[in-house]
């Protein structure tokens, strides 16, 4: 089972997928939290990825590919796995497509949770990570709307979007997100 959760930063992916993952027994990659940890012990991909996050810029997709595709070759994922924060451009979408060709894998849903953008840039500021910043929430939005919302038609086409209010409790987005599937 491949499900990819889809929207802006800030809509609740990393929320939603952990829960998501607990309850259908899969895996839970989210790029963003590998780029951290990679960050925090200075890996070779983690010094690569640096100055991309810390700017809320987009980490380059052949270092991108290289971390999903390092992560999906272990036994765990072996299940399926809820994608979180990838694909973020038309070329990850592409590398997915053939990382998963080559396993004989086919994405299942891809989960479009929708917030309007007043709200998330509020709950980005609450959150206070390091790049949370007013000016690199501005930032992200942007390259979001630039870079990644465009594969919402692409998904869209291939028949894979369900769209969800990502507005209400955690508890009933969840729920949300579970009926569409
Ligand atoms: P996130 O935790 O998903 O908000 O990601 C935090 C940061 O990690 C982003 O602002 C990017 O710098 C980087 N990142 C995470 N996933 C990707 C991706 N699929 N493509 C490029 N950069 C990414």
């Amino acid at each position: 089972m491949i499900i990819i959760l889809f929207g802006a930063p800030g809509v609740g992916k990393g929320t939603q997928a952990a829960i998501l993952a607990e309850k259908l027994g899969v895996a839970h990659l989210s790029t963003g939290d590998a780029f951290r940890k990679a960050i925090k012990n200075s890996t070779p991909i983690g010094l690569l990825a640096k100055g991309f996050v810390d700017a809320g810029a987009l980490v380059p997709d052949d270092v991108v590919a290289r971390i999903v595709e390092e992560t999906l070759s272990d036994p765990s994922f072996s299940n399926g796995v809820i994608l979180d924060g990838f694909p973020r451009t038309k070329p990850q979408a592409e590398a997915l497509n053939e990382l998963l060709d080559a396993k004989g894998l086919e994405i299942g849903k891809v989960v479009n949770i929708c917030v309007d953008h007043a709200t998330i840039a509020e709950r980005l500021l609450l959150r206070g990570r390091a790049d949370d910043s007013r000016e690199v929430i501005d930032y992200r939005l942007n390259v979001y709307q630039q870079e990644t919302e465009p594969l919402l038609q692409y998904y869209e086409d291939i028949g894979k979007i369900v769209s969800v209010d990502g507005l209400g409790s955690v508890e009933d987005v969840n729920s949300a997100i579970l009926a569409a599937l």
